[in-house]
Parts: C-alpha cells; structure tokens; sequence
C-alpha cells in the first residue's frame, strides 16, 4: 500500500521511514504537493486530523500525518501544540531551545514529555493513535543530535539526552515511535496492513 505522509519537515519525514521500514511511504514533495496547512487545533490528535483530512481530500488515497510537540510540566503543558513556533517564526528551533532555556532557568521541577499524536485516513476510514516519551529539560544543550528540542531533553528511557542518542536509540523509545507502533496495531485491528 502506497501511503502519502501529509508533512513538509523533514526529521519527522526521515524518523517515520526510519521507524515504518517496510511501508511504502511518499513524501508530500515527492508527491508533488506543496502545500502549508494551517494547525489551528487544540491539541495534537486535532491538528494530525486537520493535516491528514487536507491531503487526503487532494489525493484520495492513504494518507499519515504527525503531529508532536514538547509539554513541559512547570510551564503549564507549554509549549505544546505551539511547540514549532514557540518563538514566533515558524520552525526556528535555535529561537524556540533558547525560549524554553530562559523560561526553565531556576527552575527545579524539569519534567517533560515528548508528545506524538499520528493519524491515517483511507477508505476504510480515520484512525489515530498517540505516543509519549517522558524525561527531563536539562540546563544546556547536550549533544547536537536529532532536532528540535532533543538537545534540551534528557530521556528516562535512555538515561542520556536525545541529543547524543543514535537515531536507533533513539527510535526504539520516541513519542513518534511509540505513536505508530499504537497505530499499526490499531490499523491491524481493522485489517488494514501497511507493509509493502
Ligand atoms: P508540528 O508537529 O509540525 O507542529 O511541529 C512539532 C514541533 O515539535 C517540531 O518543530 C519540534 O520543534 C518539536 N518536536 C516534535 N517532535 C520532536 C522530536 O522528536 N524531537 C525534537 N523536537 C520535536
């Protein structure tokens, strides 16, 4: 089964293959769409939804979306569904880790989550699953691996930061991997299998 994954970042686009190996998967530019959907949902699961649905009335065929971000407990959830543009421009993560820096400095309650919400939609209808990976936002950036906020997150799976963990290690503990692990059995379920 071919499936479209309804997203224009590439780390989400390089960590879903490297997760969902077996998948025939197809990235909105090699599909030839250029689009920017707007994510005004509430949550996670809402704003995966809004990007499937947009792509999936253009291609009526099956389609994945992710939607993830940082929650961070002594900032309220924050930044949450905000999380690519915490800091205003839209995808700045040097502008968004330094944001998240200053607001936890002194701070002694670090606990996070990474947050992944997936969605899939085809004739058979709409599915979602979620996954989530807690740890801690350290002082300072440790490691330059990964993106986003990796470097600021310390992971209780892995007892290291994102930052400095191979992709490996980083796949078998991640929000995103956990997410569509919990969608894959889903989709099984509903006898809808993936694989190539
Ligand atoms: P969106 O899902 O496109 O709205 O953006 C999610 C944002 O959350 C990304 O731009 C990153 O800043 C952050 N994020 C999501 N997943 C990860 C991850 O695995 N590592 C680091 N940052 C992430």
């Amino acid at each position: 089964m071919k499936v479209i994954v309804a997203t224009n970042n590439q780390n989400k686009m390089r960590e879903i293959r490297e997760i969902f190996g077996g998948i025939d998967l197809v990235s909105l530019a090699e599909a030839g769409i250029n689009i920017d959907i707007e994510e005004n949902g509430s949550s996670f699961v809402e704003n995966a939804l809004i990007k499937a649905r947009a792509i999936y009335d253009m291609v009526k065929m099956p389609v994945l979306s992710d939607d993830s971000g940082l929650t961070v407990r002594a900032l309220g959830g924050e930044p949450g569904v905000y999380s690519a543009r915490y800091a205003g421009a839209h995808g700045n993560s040097a502008a968004n880790n330094e944001l998240l820096i200053g607001k936890m400095r002194g701070k002694s309650d670090r606990y996070a989550e990474f947050v992944c919400a997936v969605a899939f939609i085809c004739e058979k209808g709409e599915f979602t699953a979620e996954g989530r990976a807690a740890g801690e936002i350290t002082n300072d950036y440790v490691g330059g691996g990964g993106f986003g906020y990796d470097p600021l997150f310390y992971s209780y799976d892995l007892q290291k930061s994102f930052g400095t963990a191979s992709s490996e290690e980083k796949n078998s503990v991640s929000h995103r991997a956990r997410a569509l692990k919990n969608l894959k059995s889903l989709l099984a379920e509903n006898n809808i299998i993936l694989d190539k």
